[in-house]
């Protein structure tokens, strides 16, 4: 076994032997020729020659060894449904769903947009476009019509995927309305919308162009519909992410490229392998058992079953709910519904009932629970879980520490971006064991030759502890974005010009690395304030406040002041906000949430203000608004507000400063 240093260093020094190597980890129906193709920075082009299918990969392959362990579970505590899907099971869904899309005009190369609820289909609809080469575009289900018309004109899909509504708090959202909207909206028109009705809200059917599911797939039950072989460089999926500029930006995927990076992730990121898992017994008897050997029984039960939180609208679900597991062979578990319904200990006994082994989650959902009582998580037998990945956003360390010490599992941050598909900061367990440093999410990912830059003059920054744009030198590994969907210009001139005179992919995130090669993010480069001339990053500050003992959650934002530049102004969610009934009340936590920081930062960093609201405004998938909450604190308009989540939020930023 390499110590992580040699494998890193191998696959920076010898990129081609190293993915040489890993690609061997999927099944090709011809060999790559040439491992990476650079010609043409920044465009890289993995696995040149190379004919592949994800779908093949992530079910067919698997036939052989495990076509009757569970595959797929999809879990809704909405509707109060569990089913399982065995990987023979899958195989034989995802052929009816490929069938049907074929029978509506999909071909190879057309765009399918999936706009669905956490519902197996949603997974079917993904493989199966990937099974006969067309490309999906899941857009989460929480956007309204305005982001979804935006998303369907950019994409121009053939057909439609959706359901009549998905379901949150036990109320169901219906998604045809804003669906046909949406529709109407754009300029482009799908010629079909393939319906999946779960039986909760009535929708409407356009006749010619809308189709119900059941109906179709009761036509291809035994629909036989082969992989499509396609070049490694054919793209697999768009996923828009919001940009700066307000018009998202579809981040196109390969195939190749991504399944490797994927099932080279699941090994040596995850330490996850496939294996039976016996749902039933304790831990997996005989074979499956003998080579992971042990004798802690946690060691031996470690294979097998996947639990990521997320969402199929977004990377994470992409790649570690849908394609990383199923390429493993592992079990994945699709979950519709809240963190804290029934109560705050659900997720607990999923663990346990499933015995999942590896769970996948956000800070934001931990914060949630800190919300609650420690002891939902002591309810439920959690011994299975090797470890707890959380990523997305920063992981505090008071709520890192509250989860590791109520979970007792290593809780490992995990940094990358919708872009990279895969982490680009983390620990690569199951190279080298490596221990976590709470307030990093670790150290540079094998293949990606992350630098340090510094963004005046664009010169790397080698030393330890020293401040820099996080960026990425080219080519990319495999997995990362091939380009802007149908913008190679925006590709380039967004991402990989950004840092003064060189041609360097930049994150847009700032960070310092530890003499060992831990990196720390200190936030994105657009939310750096200045406090008179004392650059602070914003989550440094919120770091502080939120280690103090009433805080739940914080968000630091720079505000123009004409004294000073910019000062930070904070608001925060108090764990216990039933004292702070008068202004009294608030001013004395205000005052001691200043001299924490003041004791912990110096009084440099103290925020001018800090507020207390219920919620903090967010995107749906719990990212902090910061411009919208920025501008909102400046008095201005906080602009398109589309993905947010609770639209209260804001308003009671507004109540509190004023007009
Ligand atoms: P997205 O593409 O929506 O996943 O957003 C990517 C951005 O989220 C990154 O550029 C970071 O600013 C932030 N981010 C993601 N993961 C982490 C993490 N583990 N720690 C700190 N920031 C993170």
């Amino acid at each position: 076994m390499p110590s992580y240093a040699d494998f890193y260093r191998q696959s920076i020094d010898q990129p081609d032997a190293f993915w040489a190597e890993q690609a061997q980890l999927i099944d090709w129906h011809q060999p790559p020729q040439q491992i990476c193709d650079y010609s043409n920075p920044p465009f890289a082009k993995w696995f040149v020659g190379g004919t592949t299918n994800l779908c093949h990969n992530a079910i067919d392959r698997h036939l052989k060894d495990r076509a009757s362990q569970p595959a797929l579970v999809a879990i809704s505590t909405e509707t109060g449904t569990e089913r399982s899907y065995s990987f023979a099971e899958l195989h034989a869904e995802v052929q009816r769903m490929a069938a049907v899309l074929q029978s509506l005009g999909v071909k190879q190369g057309d765009r399918v947009l999936i706009y669905m609820p956490m519902i197996a289909e949603a997974a079917f609809a993904m493989l199966a476009c990937v099974r006969i080469g067309a490309l999906h575009s899941v857009v989460f289900g929480g956007f309204a019509s305005g982001s979804l018309a935006s998303r369907i004109e950019d994409a121009e899909p053939v057909a439609i995927v959706s359901a009549d509504a998905g379901s949150r708090g036990g109320k169901s959202v219906p998604y045809k309305p804003l669906l046909d909207e949406a529709i109407a909206l754009s300029k482009h028109k799908p010629a079909a919308v393939l319906m999946v009705d779960r039986g909760l809200v009535p929708a409407a059917m356009h006749a010619g162009r809308d189709h119900d599911w059941a109906a179709l797939r009761a036509q291809h039950l035994n629909a036989t519909v082969p992989c499509v072989w396609v070049e490694s460089t054919h793209p697999s999926y768009t996923l828009y992410t919001s940009g700066t500029t307000g018009k998202p930006k579809g981040v196109q995927r390969d195939t190749g490229g991504y399944a490797v990076a994927l099932a080279a992730s699941m090994k040596h990121i995850f330490d996850a392998g496939a294996g039976q898992t016996d749902f039933t017994a304790g831990p997996p008897q005989g074979e499956s058992a003998a080579p992971l050997g042990g004798s802690d029984p946690r060691e031996r039960r470690s294979v097998g079953v996947f639990f990521a939180t997320s969402d199929i609208g977004w990377v994470v679900g992409h790649s570690y709910i849908i394609y990383g597991p199923l390429i493993a062979g592992m079990t994945t578990i699709m979950y519709e519904g809240l963190p804290t319904r029934p109560d705050a200990g659900v997720w607990w006994s999923i663990v346990e009932k499933y015995k999942v082994t590896h769970m996948f989650s956000a800070p934001t959902a931990v914060r949630v629970l800190k919300k609650h009582d420690a002891s939902w998580l002591k309810k439920y037998d959690v011994s299975t879980l090797k470890a707890l990945w959380l990523a997305g956003e920063p992981l505090d360390e008071p709520t890192a520490q509250w989860i590791s010490d109520a979970l007792q599992v290593p809780i490992i941050d995990n940094y990358w971006q919708t872009e990279t598909g895969w982490p680009i900061l983390t620990l690569a367990n199951g190279v080298e064991q490596q221990t976590t440093r709470f307030g990093s999410p670790g150290k540079a990912m094998y293949g990606y030759n992350v630098k340090l830059i510094d963004e005046s003059n664009g010169e790397e920054l080698t030393g330890p502890n020293q401040k820099g744009v996080v960026a990425i030198e080219g080519p990319l590994p495999p997995g990362c974005m091939q380009t802007v969907w149908r913008d190679d210009e925006r590709f380039v001139n967004t991402y990989w010009k950004s840092i003064p005179g060189r041609l360097i992919y930049s994150t847009f995130d700032w960070g310092i690395r530890d003499a060992d090669g831990y990196y720390f993010i200190l936030g994105r480069t657009d939310d750096v304030i200045n406090v008179a001339g004392h650059r602070l990053g914003t989550r440094e500050i919120e770091e502080s406040i939120s280690s103090h003992p009433n805080i739940a959650e914080v968000a630091v934002v720079g505000v123009a002041d004409s004294l000073k530049g910019q000062v930070a102004m904070a608001f925060a969610v108090p764990r216990d906000a039933s004292g702070l009934t008068d202004d009294a009340a608030r001013l004395k936590l205000e005052g001691e949430v200043m001299k924490h920081v003041d004791s912990q930062l110096g009084a440099v960093a103290r925020p001018s203000r800090v507020y207390f609201v219920t919620v903090l405004p967010k995107t749906r998938s719990g990212k902090l608004l910061r411009r919208a909450l920025q501008a909102v604190a400046e008095r201005r308009d906080p602009g398109d507000l589309t993905t947010m989540d609770d639209p209260a939020a804001l308003q009671q930023v507004k109540d509190l400063v004023g007009p």
